[in-house]
């Protein structure tokens, strides 16, 4: 909020840090006005701009590349959602990492696919598109939207948002890639995740196994940085506990 206040006032600020708090409470209150008006095809537009940026920042798999051919594969049956066209890539970076976006985007990092079988792989994509469907990766890009300068520059109006430049596209994809969702976004996400595995028919025990190897990871491995599935919850034995107690009941247990 302050750095928001600092950009509008500029250099005025420095001089008098009463008058820029004021200005910075007048911001949150228009801030919180023009994201009311937001609608959530305009929340998707933006998650869209933020990815194309992220994926031009980004070592993103081409078509011919294993990686890309492995989880296209993996995905082939899902590639729309209860009618959300959803929208894959791998990003070649070592990180154990996956996230997805409001517009469908659901971006695999190379480290998390080095470690995961097919099988876990989907459990994690499910999750992910549990964040989406549940309208979590929405709430994130709000949260993004109050944590970057970009919203000052969106307008207030309603309809058609302008395009993002590529740096205020950039700010937006960073805020939103360290806004994180809250616990309860994830347990909800596992559950839809868990509920994807189980109607599809898929072994609902790959999300357990997939918990179990991030905590193992987590234990303090080497290698790659383990990132979204994780960081919202260190607990990932405890959630691989809850996935298989609901297999249990389920009578899914192999
Ligand atoms: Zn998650």
């Amino acid at each position: 909020m302050k750095t928001k206040a600092y950009i509008l006032m500029g250099g005025l600020l420095m001089t008098s840090p009463i008058f820029s708090q004021a200005q910075s409470i007048g911001q949150a209150a228009m801030d919180a006005i023009q994201l009311a008006t937001l609608s959530d095809e305009q929340i998707v537009q933006l998650s869209r701009q933020a990815v194309e940026q992220m994926d031009a920042q980004n070592p993103v798999a081409g078509p011919g590349d294993p990686y890309a051919a492995r989880l296209n594969r993996i995905v082939a049956r899902h590639r729309t959602v209860s009618g959300i066209p959803m929208n894959y890539k791998v990003y070649k970076v070592k990180d154990v990492n996956a996230f997805a976006t409001a517009d469908g985007s659901v971006r695999v990092f190379q480290g998390l696919m080095d470690i995961m079988t097919d099988a876990e792989l989907l459990a994690i994509m499910g999750h992910e598109i549990g964040h989406v469907v549940n309208k979590d990766t929405r709430d994130a890009m709000k949260n993004a939207l109050k944590r970057s300068v970009a919203l000052n520059l969106i307008g207030s109006g309603g309809g058609t948002l302008a395009a993002l430049t590529r740096s205020q596209a950039a700010a937006l994809g960073n805020a939103l890639y360290g806004a994180g969702f809250s616990r309860k976004q994830e347990t909800e996400a596992d559950d839809y995740g868990y509920g994807f595995l189980k109607r599809n028919r898929y072994n609902v025990l790959a999300l357990a196994t997939s918990f179990e190897k991030l905590a193992a990871m987590s234990g303090g491995r080497g290698g790659g940085r383990v990132a979204e599935v994780l960081s919202s919850h260190p607990d990932s034995q405890r959630r691989a506990q809850r996935i298989r107690d609901m297999a249990r009941r389920d009578g899914l247990k192999r």
